[in-house]
């Protein structure tokens, strides 16, 4: 169909406020609201949907294509609920309830894929995955095959949407209850013993790309292949807001704004993290610390920038860090000095790149490795305030290459 009238029908839907919607809350932090409308909640072929609200609260720039500020999104959010993966059909963007952005895909064509634990959309997913079909989570007389009792508000989308609904409603098979359940413990892995990276892949069905993935990370960066790599363009101009004990290791939260542009799109930077020591090697070279940053796309694509430390000078924006350790798992504190992206980077932009997976549990795979060749300096004294801190290595071993291509 042609954009045009994409966008007019959208507009259209947009504009015409006929359903009710009742928003509730989902999470809510010093950044953005996260709502669901349990009124748009569907299920056909296999497939659950929703719309979403984020409201910021200050205003968020919209990257590609128009560059505008929007504090409020409206998404429809899709959830391949078995297989635990998601896809966006529409997005809208307001600036304080005017319309600066819409852009809508058909669902056929959508990608789907694993959210990022903890994201807004692995939040959403788990809420609605959890809940049974939509008859009997949002008592309504009308029956599913009623197409407006189960469209959402102001969006009803007769682009995106087919309006013919099976009459029955597929239940979600009873062997995805146990794994919704798991998904909601987060700390059900660890680095040694029965829970241990062996045997992530077998501790919760969600976990299995762990076993069975081909292109795992960490691994040892040797044999590479030489190409004309760009210059890697990173914007950081906001500093980290809080640092967290998640267990697994400490992170950081950056403010919103960050980004890195690769392969022509923008990847926001969320978190640095850290391992002890290495979980990637370079050359059979461990190092005793290691940052990954974590970048995420628009549509929940991930690029990590990983920088490996070496004992030495003391690094200030890790003195920052440390010093603010929360001890207790689950703590989050809001960091007192400003400690920006560039003071934990060499100064020497030149890295290796290789497709790859989160070193953690779900192990997800179509992580765009970015490995810095240059290893910065940490003190004695901070390497050894992290692993104290952690009270364990939080490395998982090096995963095989399986043909992938390294290149510098
Ligand atoms: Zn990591």
């Amino acid at each position: 169909m042609n954009k045009f009238i994409t966008f007019l029908l959208l507009f259209i839907a947009m504009t015409s406020n006929s359903y009710a919607v009742t928003w509730v809350k989902l999470r809510d932090n010093h950044n953005s609201k996260l709502m669901l409308d349990k009124q748009s909640i569907l299920e056909k072929d296999q497939l659950k949907r929703a719309w979403v609200k984020l409201e910021y609260k200050t205003p968020q720039k919209n990257l590609q294509p128009t560059e505008k500020e929007y504090n409020q999104s409206k998404l429809l959010w899709y959830f391949d609920c078995p297989a635990q993966k998601s896809a966006t059909a529409q997005v809208f963007q307001y600036l304080n309830d005017d319309l600066v952005y819409s852009a809508a895909i058909d669902i056929k064509s959508a990608e789907f894929i694993e959210p990022v634990p903890e994201t807004d959309v692995d939040i959403a997913m788990r809420h609605i995955c959890m809940k049974a079909k939509p008859a009997t989570t949002t008592p309504s007389p009308k029956k599913p095959t009623e197409k407006p009792a189960e469209l959402p508000n102001e969006a009803a989308p007769p682009v995106v949407e087919k309006p013919a609904i099976k009459p029955e409603v597929k239940p979600i098979p009873d062997k995805t209850i146990p794994t919704q359940k798991k998904v909601t413990q987060t700390n059900d892995w660890t680095y040694e013993g029965k829970e241990g990276p062996e045997n992530w892949g077998k501790l919760n069905p969600i976990f299995s790309t762990c076993d069975a993935g081909r292109n795992q990370s960490p691994i040892d960066i040797q044999n590479t292949t030489h190409a004309s790599l760009k210059p890697l363009r990173l914007i950081q101009r906001y500093a980290v807001n809080d640092i967290v004990n998640n267990g697994h290791t400490i992170q950081a939260n950056f403010k919103t704004g960050n980004m890195l542009i690769l392969d022509s799109t923008a990847f926001l930077m969320k978190q640095v993290h850290f391992h002890a020591p290495s979980d990637n090697q370079i050359n059979d070279k461990s190092y005793p610390l290691e940052a990954h940053f974590v970048h995420a796309d628009s549509k929940g694509n991930l690029a990590v920038i990983a920088v490996m430390f070496k004992e030495g000078k003391a690094n200030p924006a890790l003195e920052s860090l440390f010093t603010q350790i929360p001890h207790k798992v689950g703590e989050q504190v809001t960091l007192k000095s400003r400690v920006m992206a560039s003071e934990l980077m060499p100064l020497n932009r030149s890295y290796y790149r290789f497709s790859g997976s989160l070193t953690t549990p779900p192990c997800s795979e179509g992580v765009r490795w970015i490995v810095m060749k240059t290893p910065i300096t940490a003190s004695k004294e901070q390497i050894s305030a992290f692993e104290e801190s952690m009270k364990h290595h939080n490395n998982r071993p090096l995963q095989p290459l399986n043909g992938r291509v390294i290149v510098e």
